[in-house]
């Protein structure tokens, strides 16, 4: 392997440590907890599991949580009418409402309803168009994450040419706004394009956002790369004894040829809660009108 592993794990650790510090100093100075309410609708296993972590995370960071788990059954105006109620709590600095809903209610009708001041997620189309005009705005979590990763591996990425494969509004998109923001070149890549490939090998950084195991191949990369995998795929073991879980890049011949890269998991996994306290902190800062001290 020649690739310098970048442990996601460490540095979100790291992360989650300064934001408890900078909560301790908000709560003694100005007598303000961050609040962060989760919502879960239904039942899913996965979705249940973030929730628990997230739940944890916030605790630990020193932060009020609020969980709020909903039968699958409820309606799509019970739900808005929650998120009115977490809207004008006080006490509520950051509102997360976990993805995917159930079919029957609209997803934009959620994300829309959330004070953008409060959406950690950075999913509100106030803050979708604050951070892709260079306006501040909550940056979403994952893409946060993947940035610091990147940059703590190659630090300064003015010119560089970086290609996300994935253009979800979720991952894809503000990845590729961030990096243009860091005067990287960015080329996106999708189900559509053509020699995939070959648009790859292109890339000083290569993220992959797309959920589907292993595609990118050794082959893709161009040598000293640095490669984030964003890609969560749970996947049969070889030898049909249960499940793991693997990115969407094929890591041991991606990692004979990247000059770095993230692992599956303990990547870019980790830092997405941490990003999302990292985002409950400043929109709480925001809110009660004090300086954030520098987190990242
Ligand atoms: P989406 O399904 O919303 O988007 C996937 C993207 O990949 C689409 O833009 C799609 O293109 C593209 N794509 C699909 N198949 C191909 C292909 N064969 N070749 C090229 N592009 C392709 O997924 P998300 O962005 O939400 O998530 C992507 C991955 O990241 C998933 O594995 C997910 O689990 C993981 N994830 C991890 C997080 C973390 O905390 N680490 C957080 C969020 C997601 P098109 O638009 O043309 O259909």
């Amino acid at each position: 392997m020649a690739a310098s592993l970048i442990d996601g794990k460490a540095t979100s650790q790291k992360l989650r440590e300064r934001i408890a510090t900078a909560v301790a100093r908000l709560k003694q100075d100005h007598g303000v907890t961050p609040g962060l309410a989760v919502v879960l609708v239904g039942e899913d296993p996965a979705s249940q599991i973030y929730v628990k972590n997230k739940a944890r995370q916030t605790l630990e960071a020193g932060m009020a949580s609020f969980e709020h788990r909903l039968s699958a059954a409820i309606t799509e105006a019970e739900l808005l009418s929650l998120i009115a109620k977490l809207n004008a709590d006080p006490a509520v600095h950051g509102i997360l409402v976990q993805l995917p809903l159930p079919a029957h209610i609209g997803e934009k009708a959620v994300i829309e309803s959330i004070s953008p001041g409060k959406d950690v997620d950075g999913f509100h189309p106030e803050n979708v168009g604050r951070v892709a005009t260079g306006e501040g705005g909550v940056v979403p979590c994952t893409p946060l994450g993947s940035l610091m990763l990147i940059k703590q591996a190659l630090g300064d990425i003015t010119g560089k040419n970086a290609v996300v494969i994935g253009r979800s509004n979720i991952v894809g998109k503000p990845m590729a706004q961030l990096l243009l923001a860091h005067h990287c070149t960015v080329t996106i890549a999708h189900s559509r394009t053509r020699d995939i490939a070959s648009v790859a090998r292109t890339a000083d950084i290569l993220v992959a956002a797309v959920g589907r195991p292993e595609m990118v191949k050794g082959d893709w990369i161009k040598p000293g790369a640095c490669v984030i995998d964003v890609g969560i795929n749970r996947v049969e073991k070889e030898d049909g004894q249960g499940h793991k879980v693997v990115g969407d890049v094929a890591f041991s011949e991606a990692s004979d040829v990247a000059g770095y890269i993230t692992p599956v998991p303990g990547g870019a996994g980790p830092m997405t809660i941490a990003c999302l306290l990292a985002n409950t902190y400043l929109s709480t800062c925001r809110t009660v009108g004090v300086p954030p001290v520098d987190i990242f």
